[in-house]
């Protein structure tokens, strides 16, 4: 009976090799306070410099938002204590974000098995940089602050979403467009992707209620949890005629709900003022177009795009599109085939092959193997050999069982599939004179079976039974001449041969 409404701020880290004021190394799980200096540190005297390479990705993400790039974006201070930040103020973007006023479309099954269509608004993205972390131990607390001035792109919506299953796929969605773009690693629990969740209810029509902000969840699964506990919790007080305290709010994770962490500050508390050490930035044409030129088909289109051209299924499609590597992998697999089928124009079959082989053969080797589908790129078993196995499969130079082992091989031994097919003597035997020849081999082992069929068939039709027995006869003949050539003989060509020896 109540509307419920959600925003969510989202911070990403950005994959820039440096922080984003100074050229401190910026990665994760290095040796505490080893990636600082007088910049990040904030020493007094210091001057920051902006890292282009910071707002490029900034601005990839924003526009794969489909958000405007304003042509002046500038930052700002923002002044507050906190011990994982030694300047006492944060360099953020306020007045003038580098992306705003844009939209992502939610597509999916929520977890609740609902079906999720909505677009949500954009509000603004902007770059800032990250504080320091603080490392509680029982009665000291401890400060590492390599991650202090790493780059963070913070992206807000407007409250657009009314459940815990449309936030998850909300964050669902944009980590894999961070992912796509290569900005971001979307790693939750290293912290590279933290989400806040703001939500509030009212009844009906009334708009806006009074919002509370969850803090810090740090998993998509948390987001949902904590969102939809704190729905039925506002219900709960507004049922009984209380009214909900604007405030921030922290998940615990071991009791599955929410409790309060402080009364949330409002902009004037951050005292904002342009940071008077960066100039304004004025995208020009060379960095706007650098920008366009770096963005990629998103998972979605793709997905799209990919069911028409291959005849894939649509859960084929989202599957092989959930990383950007495995979709570049398969494609390219599939252009390999239109290459070495020489333009005979219908692949959709061979495509649809290779997508079943991706999503079950190949993901099975990756795994045995303990690689990474980011790795694929230095996976022995490439799009080329792949496709060249699809191709001998198709053409019905090897056996669906022998295409598989050869896989195997591949990935184990670096070896190319023509040399493997060879050396094992494994093509598939379809030369009728080369079977004739076998067939021969097999009737002279075989003479009391032959002789029988060959009664049989001279004795015409009429005798009961007859005609089984001879179906039955002429089977094992078949069976022979099969396992003579290793299980290589196409079986079909066999049948007719041996019907005409006899
Ligand atoms: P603040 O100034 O408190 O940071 P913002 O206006 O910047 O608030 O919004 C922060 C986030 O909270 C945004 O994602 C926005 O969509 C969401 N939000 C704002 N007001 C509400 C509300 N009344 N109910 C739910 N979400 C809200
Ligand atoms: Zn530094
Ligand atoms: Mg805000």
């Amino acid at each position: 009976m109540y509307q419920s409404f959600i925003g969510l701020e989202v911070h990403i880290h950005l994959l820039t090799r440096t922080k984003v004021f100074c050229r401190c190394r910026s990665a994760f799980g290095d040796e505490p306070n080893t990636n600082v200096c007088p910049v990040c540190l904030g020493y007094p005297g210091v001057l920051p410099t902006l890292n282009i390479e910071a707002m490029r990705m900034g601005c990839m993400v924003a526009r794969s938002l489909n958000c405007t790039i304003p042509p002046q974006t500038w930052f700002e201070r923002k002044q507050y204590f906190y011990p994982d930040m030694t300047k006492n103020y944060q360099i953020s973007q306020f007045a003038s974000p580098l992306g705003q006023q844009g939209c992502l479309v939610l597509e999916g099954r929520g977890t609740d098995g609902k079906q999720i269509t909505k677009k949500v608004r954009i509000k603004e993205c902007h770059l800032e940089e990250d504080a320091g972390k603080m490392i509680h131990t029982g009665t000291v607390s401890l400060l590492d602050y390599n991650r202090a001035g790493v780059s963070l792109l913070e992206i807000v919506t407007e409250p657009d979403m009314e459940s815990g299953e449309e936030a998850e796929l909300f964050i669902q969605t944009l980590r894999r467009m961070v992912r796509y773009l290569g900005v971001c690693d979307g790693n939750m629990e290293e912290g590279s992707l933290r989400a806040d969740a703001n939500v509030s209810i009212n009844l009906p029509g009334k708009g806006l209620g009074k919002k509370v902000e969850i803090k810090n969840l740090n998993s998509s699964r948390f987001v949902r949890l904590g969102l939809n506990y704190e729905i039925r919790r506002q219900e709960e007080m507004l049922d009984a005629g209380k009214t909900v305290v604007q405030e921030t709010r922290l998940w615990n994770e071991n009791r599955d709900e929410t409790f309060p962490m402080r009364q949330k500050e409002n902009a004037q508390d951050y005292r904002y003022f342009p940071e008077p050490d960066l100039p304004v930035f004025c995208p020009d044409e060379p960095f706007l177009k650098s920008v366009e030129n770096a963005l990629v088909e998103l998972p979605r289109d793709r997905t799209v795009r990919m069911i028409k051209e291959y005849g894939l299924s649509a859960e084929q499609a989202e599957l092989i599109c959930d990383e950007k590597t495995g979709a570049d992998y398969f494609e390219a697999a599939a252009a390999e085939i239109k290459k070495q089928m020489e333009a005979k124009g219908e692949i959709s079959g061979q495509a649809v092959r290779i997508a079943n082989w991706f999503l079950s053969d190949i993901k099975h080797i990756l795994n045995q193997k303990g690689m990474a589908l980011k790795d694929i790129g230095s996976f022995a078993l490439n799009p080329r050999r792949l496709a060249a196995l699809a191709v001998m499969l198709g053409a019905g130079r090897i056996t669906g069982k022998l295409a598989k082992q050869c896989m195997e091989i591949i990935a184990a031994e670096d070896r190319d599939p023509e040399e493997i097919v060879r050396a094992n003597n494994w093509e598939q035997l379809a030369d009728p004179a080369k079977i004739a020849e076998v067939v021969r081999t097999v009737f002279a082992a075989e003479k009391k079976t032959a002789a029988e069929l060959r009664a049989i068939i001279a004795a015409a039709s009429g005798v009961p039974g007859s005609e089984k027995r001879k179906k039955t006869l002429t089977a094992y003949l078949v069976g022979k001449v099969l396992a003579a050539t290793g299980g290589r003989a196409d079986p079909k060509i066999a049948g007719i041969q041996v019907e005409e020896m006899l």
